[in-house]
């Protein structure tokens, strides 16, 4: 009898639309890297099969799995445990599996977390959100749970900035304020962290989140979640003013990595993983 093991560890994604989602190349590119017998599926899955594919990736021992549009409220209901901030999000998009109990993450404020922790701690920092979608949200509550001292969320509908705020004073020690995003806005003296949430610069290298480019200034951190092109004209901006910037695609990967961290214990190469993105995004 061959003493090789033909059976993969199974991990993976559900959503709809996923055919643009490059994770699973990334992923795969680390699990080869760290030669583990495992594989990431990226499976289209519309909201009303959710259920019977968590059933199915149960029954067949995955060891969990990513969701992303339409599921990362809807998969709540299906979750035995579901981790402090993910809870507090509301939202979650990293599934664990163990013994047939299902517990849910969000990843997504944890990567930029780990992303933000390669250049600062934002312990006591003062730190600006532009945007109030589900990134934004994901990144308010991490980042308070980690420490920072106040955020001012900007968003052109401000009840939305206004929910995340209220979130974020309701469990955690930040002091969070919320506002209307009119104009170009001007970051003030006493920020030391301003993050774009919104979408504007992906796919698109010149786009430009309306800020007055002048309160742009040394020493103030500037990070994007636009993971392609990593090198946004706001990080060209920022870098051009002496700013620090981080790109989104560090984000991206941190996040990949966080996942296979919960479901399988192992770290992935992050520069394997960077490049495979990077090659896919040209
Ligand atoms: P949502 O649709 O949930 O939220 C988008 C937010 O951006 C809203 O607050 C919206 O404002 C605001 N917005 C959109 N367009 C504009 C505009 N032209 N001017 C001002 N504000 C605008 O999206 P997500 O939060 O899920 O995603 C946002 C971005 O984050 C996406 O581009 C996504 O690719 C990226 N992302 C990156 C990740 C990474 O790992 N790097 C992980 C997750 C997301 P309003 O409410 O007024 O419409």
């Amino acid at each position: 009898m061959s003493d090789q093991n033909f059976l993969s560890i199974l991990t993976g994604s559900f959503s709809t639309p996923c055919g643009d989602n490059p994770t699973v190349a990334m992923i795969e590119a680390g699990y080869k890297k760290a030669g583990l017998n495992a594989r990431y599926i990226n499976c289209n899955v519309p909201a009303e099969n959710l259920k019977d594919a968590i059933k199915g990736a149960v029954a067949m021992g995955w060891a969990g799995f990513n969701c992303s549009i339409p599921h990362k409220v809807a998969i709540l209901e299906h979750l035995d445990d579901v981790a402090e901030s993910a809870r507090i999000i509301g939202a979650v998009n990293c599934t664990s599996i163990k013994d047939g109990r299902l517990t849910g993450h969000n990843t997504d404020g944890k990567g930029f977390l780990a992303s933000l922790k390669t250049v600062t701690d934002p312990k006591g920092k003062n730190l600006l959100l532009l945007g109030a979608g589900g990134a934004a949200r994901a990144i308010a509550v991490e980042t308070a749970l980690a420490g920072a001292k106040t955020l001012t969320i900007i968003n052109r509908d401000p009840k939305k900035a206004e929910t995340i705020a209220k979130i974020v004073n309701d469990n955690t020690d930040c002091k969070a304020t919320a506002g209307k995003w009119e104009g170009d806005y001007s970051i003030g003296e006493d920020i030391d962290i301003a993050i774009n949430a919104t979408p504007i610069g992906l796919g698109d290298a010149e786009a430009l989140p309306p800020i007055a480019l002048d309160t742009l200034r040394k020493g103030l951190i500037v990070a994007d979640v636009i993971p392609n092109p990593p090198k946004t004209r706001l990080l060209r901006e920022a870098d051009s003013k002496g700013c620090t910037t981080l790109d989104g695609l560090g984000m991206l990967v941190n996040q990949g990595q966080i996942g296979v961290e919960i479901w399988l214990n192992k770290t992935l190469d992050f520069d394997v993983m960077t490049k495979t993105l990077k090659d896919i995004f040209g």
